[in-house]
């Protein structure tokens, strides 16, 4: 492979600058635009980033933003659990409305986000000012127009930012929406999904937090899953990230992989399709998190509004580059279902990329402890994905006609399903249960864990009504994932399909044998006498 060197050299470049500005006094020095008239400063901006730019605030200099240009279009993608409205701005040249014109432009999709985690705000305030650069000729931001598609959803999770002073991580009922991206159960993600993910396909979402870990003022991270497209991670490992780096290190900032070090070891954050970027992965898209390490609120601002600047910049410069690496996730993933081959990842762990690393970490310094830095190099960086269980491919997954839930919840991502209009006797396979366990996690206190026994070949009769979900579509990386019952976010886990499921230590369903899984796997294509589903069922 050939993408170590540079990560090496932006490191340290990284390393010397920041040392060379670290004496100098940092407040005076952010290179912010300068206001045009009429144009808005954010609340952050006119109380010297003393305190974050309140959600009524935010809408305030939103609003006043879109009169200021005629290059902005302003709206809400729907609202919250307490019922506030979740903005979204659009920014092209020549200005779209609707998905179908951005499209039809032929230019990248960006979407730029922040806030999920309600208490999360830093790179807010940087997004917030890079939206008034967008709208401001004669910036860098504004030029990029020509280029590429961008949508902004600013906040996507006000109720957290406003129930109490500092914030809280959940929405107002306390849900992790960062945990949410499979489910959809919660208003905040699941219009963010329908309205903004599935209703313009981005080519590249940007996700904005804090976390991570000093002496870094940005960290990053792609999709980190085995079953998501390699080279959507490899975009941003190869080119995406070493351009962040450049750009930061030009103001002497620093940025690195999320989460944190030790003196071995570059440990990553999870990889479950729950999470937002590995989501933007499965439904076959670039998706970028960014993360806030603790530090002032103006620098960090600063560093957020360079990595979105330096995405927006990356794919207007590589825009076909872009577009055809999403297109061909996109398509790989139909052909990997019409005809099917390979194998899904039901388990996986991570291992060592094949490259050492060099990065910096900062021991110490709780409890007024001091604080120690420590220059760490030809360590490890555990994020390469390695399946340790694996399962075919089938054509199509096979559900009961009378699994709503589960059906509801494929629907709220926009996956093909379908219903037997007519019965159909079919050589399928299917999974014996060995073993049922429930364990506590995100908000369902008894998600259901199946072990599979052995796989059954077994010729059944299916019912007019039965849903026939194929992995011949664009989104056929997520129909494997939620419907393989292995995995860590399919429907079975996530209690859609109780009914069906014996208690441990129960009497096996239908007398004799083993119980079996209730989704039964069509190895090889098959003309069915179906029709779609639309809408809930
Ligand atoms: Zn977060």
């Amino acid at each position: 492979m050939h993408r170590f060197p540079s990560r090496r050299a932006a490191s340290l470049s990284a390393t010397v600058l920041v040392s060379l500005v670290a004496a100098a006094p940092l407040s005076a020095q952010i290179p912010w635009q300068t206001v045009e008239p009429g144009f808005p400063r954010t609340a952050a901006e006119r109380n010297g980033f003393t305190a974050h730019t309140r959600h009524l605030e935010m809408w305030d200099y939103l609003r006043t933003l879109r009169g200021a240009t005629t290059e902005m279009r302003l709206g809400s993608y729907g609202q919250t659990r307490e019922g506030r409205d979740l903005p979204y701005a659009i920014f092209s040249r020549p200005l779209v409305s609707e998905p179908w014109e951005a499209w039809e432009l032929g230019r990248p999709i960006v979407v730029l986000s922040a806030n999920v985690h309600g208490g999360e705000r830093t790179f807010r305030e940087g997004l917030l000012i890079l939206m008034r650069d967008l709208a401001t000729p004669g910036t860098e931001a504004n030029a990029l127009l020509d280029d590429v598609t961008v949508l902004v959803a600013p906040q996507i999770n006000p109720d957290g930012f406003e129930a109490s002073e500092g914030g809280q991580r959940g929405n107002a009922w306390g849900i992790d929406l960062n945990r949410d991206y499979v489910k959809l159960e919660h208003p905040s993600i699941a219009h963010l999904i329908e309205n903004i993910v599935g209703a313009w396909r981005p080519h590249v979402f940007v996700d904005g937090h804090n976390g991570g870990s000093r002496p870094y003022n940005l960290n990053y991270q792609c999709p980190s899953h085995y079953d998501t497209m390699r080279a959507l991670t490899l975009v941003c490992d190869e080119e995406i990230f070493p351009a962040i780096d450049a750009a930061l290190a030009r103001e002497g900032y620093r940025s690195w992989y999320y989460t944190r070090g030790n003196e071995e070891e570059w440990t990553v954050g999870g990889f479950e399709p729950r999470i937002g970027r590995n989501y933007v992965g499965f439904v076959n898209s670039i998706g970028i998190l960014f993360e806030a390490p603790s530090q002032d609120p103006e620098h960090g601002a600063r560093a957020g509004y360079l990595g979105y600047l330096t995405v927006l910049r990356y794919a207007a410069q590589n825009a076909q580059q872009v577009m055809d690496l999403v297109e061909r996730a996109r398509t790989e993933t139909i052909a990997m279902g019409a005809e099917p081959r390979g194998e899904i990842a039901v388990r996986m762990e991570y291992a060592a990329e094949d490259y050492p690393v060099d990065y910096t970490i900062i021991n110490g310094g709780r409890g007024g402890a001091p604080e120690d830095t420590v220059e760490v190099r030809g360590a490890r960086l555990m994020k390469r994905p390695v399946a340790t269980r694996l399962r075919p491919r089938p054509w199509a997954y096979i559900l009961p006609r009378d699994a709503e839930d589960a059906v509801a919840m494929l629907l709220r991502h926009g996956i093909t399903v379908e219903r037997l209009d007519a019965p159909a006797r079919l050589d399928v396979d299917a999974y014996t249960i060995a073993e049922v366990t429930y364990e506590q996690a995100y908000n369902h206190a008894a998600a259901v864990r199946i072990e599979v026994g052995e796989v059954r070949r077994l010729t059944a009769d299916l019912l007019v009504g039965t849903y026939v979900v194929p992995t011949a579509q664009s989104l056929g990386r997520l129909v494997a994932h939620m419907l393989e019952p292995e995995t860590d976010d399919n429907v079975i886990y996530w209690n859609t399909m109780d009914a069906w499921i014996p208690r441990p230590g129960g009497a096996p369903n239908g007398g004799g044998g083993p119980p079996l899984v209730p989704i039964y796997k069509l190895m090889s294509p098959a003309a069915l006498q179906s029709s779609l589903v639309r809408g809930a069922p």
